[in-house]
């Protein structure tokens, strides 16, 4: 997420996924599923396009 201007968007859309460490970056919670709808939400609002699905 190099590109993230920390707006905190995330935060407030999916605080159960996204948080921020305390070295001051957004953190991912590794989950089973991801709520795909919700995700693809931010992805779409996130004003850097720091978001994106990676494969596992
Ligand atoms: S919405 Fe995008 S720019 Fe804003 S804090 Fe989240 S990852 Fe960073």
């Amino acid at each position: 997420m190099a590109a993230c201007t920390l707006c905190e968007g995330c935060l407030d859309l999916l605080p159960e996924i996204f948080s921020l460490n305390p070295a001051g970056y957004i953190e991912v919670a590794e989950l089973e599923s991801y709520p795909e709808d919700k995700v693809q939400e931010i992805i779409a609002d996130c004003p850097a396009q720091a978001i994106s699905w990676e494969e596992d």
